[in-house]
């Protein structure tokens, strides 16, 4: 009979599984999308919506090629997805693993609706190198310290089969009614705020595979000595086509290991960027032994810290990159206005959030969710966490960042502060992350546009942070 593939996470063609078991034979396929907005399981945020509009889009085109519709439906997929395989008679349902609490308690539920329909129900993962449960220490338990997980991943993931061809012939099941990809509103309007996410990506697996190709040929030998520098480029950008599955986490490191040894590049340089693959299955194995990660502390100790009483007039300096700190302001610019931020300012403005604003990290995390193109269930909890200390394997706490020396460090020139904050474009090098040390800037300061004053003291937040810090100690 039949065969209805429900995508969620996973919207490609080459190297998805769930795809694959359901064409297989020349098996008429229905290929279902269903957008599913229940508070429960945590709404897409702003970017994301965006992304997913023209994510669907590609893969609609994509299918259309080969003839095949892309089907869109809404609502709770506990009754859509039952519901859409009467619809098609389909015999078998597949789909490709999530691994929030509430998205697996979603997929037993459907499981378990189709299996007493008499329909077959199929999971398989195509979402990270090895299943959470598959990497554990030789006492049987889950990781909790990166490294050792990471060397136990990379055997399992050397054993395991390469990534899987896009089908050679998708047979398609009679039509279905769908929605149009546009009628579920996931596209701003009135503001159309997306100008500047458009600007700087292409969802879709073209997309996904150009920034791949990209990598490869002119960053991945830069990578080891390049990455943290806000301005060098030096990095993949694959991190939202990896979100919703454009291109698999196994195409990924088979292809950076092949072109690794066709073209010499170290080994070390290799092993940087795999390990930061890495990191992502690390954060994943976290979420689904420890399904609370978005919410609690990953170490209960943090329970009691003194976080502050919310301020708004602070948070919202910090959000719009209104702080007086170059470096923290050009990330939450650059985040507000692409869709991104790159890693290392990541570290340093979440930071200043938890340490200098002492602000609870979650406020922070639920910012990243609604403006991020890559907001991840797993990766934005674990580096909120990482940077909080909270989390696993974390930054120890009382190692506070300084805004100006990292920003002296990894943008030496000043050449990514100038790029997103247009009022620090005409200081020298020498005091654009100081701008406070330049006369010609003063809040409201005359001829250049007005640059706030720092929001709080390096030194005394500093202090502050480590005495809330020791107080926790003290009490735990
Ligand atoms: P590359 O350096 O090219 O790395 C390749 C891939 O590895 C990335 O695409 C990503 O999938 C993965 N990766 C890299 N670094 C990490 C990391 N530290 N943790 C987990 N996976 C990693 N990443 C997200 O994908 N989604 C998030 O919501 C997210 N939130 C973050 C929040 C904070 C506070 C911090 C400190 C980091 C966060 N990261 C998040 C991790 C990291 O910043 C991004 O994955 C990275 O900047 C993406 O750029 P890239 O694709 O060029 O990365």
């Amino acid at each position: 009979g039949p065969a209805l593939v429900w995508l969620r996470d996973d919207l490609r063609l080459a190297d998805n599984p769930a795809l694959a078991a359901a064409a297989a034979g020349g098996r008429p396929v229905t290929v279902a999308y269903v957008l599913d907005d229940a508070p429960a399981r945590r709404p897409l945020g702003g970017a994301c919506r965006w992304w997913l509009h023209r994510s669907l889009t590609a893969l609609a085109a994509d299918l259309a090629t080969r003839g095949v519709p892309l089907v869109i439906r809404r609502g709770d997929p506990a009754e859509v997805v039952p519901a859409l395989a009467a619809e098609t008679g389909a015999a078998l349902v597949t789909w490709n693993r999530r691994y929030e609490i509430a998205a697996r308690e979603l997929d037993a539920t459907v499981k378990a609706e189709l299996i007493g329909r008499g329909v077959r129900a199929e999971s398989h993962n195509g979402h990270l190198l090895a299943e959470p449960w598959t990497v554990r220490t030789k006492a049987g338990e889950w990781f909790r310290v990166f490294t050792p997980f990471w060397k136990a991943t990379r055997l399992l993931v050397d054993d395991a089969p390469g990534p899987i061809p896009v089908p050679e012939r998708i047979v398609a099941a009679p039509d279905v009614p769908s929605l149009a990809i546009a009628d579920l509103g996931l596209a701003p309007r009135a503001p159309d705020w997306s100008g500047g996410l458009a600007a700087t990506w292409t969802p879709g697996e073209a997309g996904a595979r150009a920034r791949l190709a990209a990598f490869l040929d002119g960053r991945l030998v830069r990578y080891a000595a390049a990455r943290d520098f806000p301005d060098a480029s030096a990095t993949s950008e694959l991190s939202p086509h990896l979100r919703f599955g454009e291109i698999s986490i196994r195409t990924v490191y088979e292809a950076s290991r092949h072109h690794a040894a066709a073209t010499g590049i170290a080994e070390r340089t290799l092993a940087k960027f795999q390990a930061e693959l890495g990191w992502r299955e690390f954060s994943y194995h976290l979420l689904y032994h420890f399904p609370d990660l978005p919410r609690r502390n990953f170490q209960p100790r943090f329970d009691g810290f003194p976080w502050r009483e919310p301020d708004p007039s602070a948070i919202a300096a910090w959000r719009h990159g209104e702080t007086g700190y170059p470096v923290v302001d050009a990330g939450m610019r650059q985040l507000w206005t692409t869709g991104t931020m790159h890693n290392r300012v990541r570290m340093i403005v979440a930071s200043f959030l938890v340490k200098h604003l002492l602000v609870d990290w979650r406020i922070g995390e639920d910012w990243f969710w609604d403006t991020l193109c890559d907001a991840d269930p797993a990766n934005n909890a674990a580096g909120w966490q990482w940077v909080a200390g909270s989390g696993a394997d974390a930054a120890p706490y009382f190692r506070v960042f300084n805004p100006v020396l990292q920003g002296e460090k990894f943008d030496p020139d000043g050449r990514y502060v100038r790029r997103f904050v247009p009022e620090l474009a005409d200081l020298p090098s020498a005091v654009v992350h100081r701008p406070w040390q330049c006369d010609g800037v003063k809040p409201g300061g005359r001829g250049r546009r007005s640059y706030p004053a720092p929001i709080v003291d390096h030194a005394a937040a500093r202090e502050r942070a480590l005495g809330a810090f020791s107080s926790l100690k003290a009490g735990a």
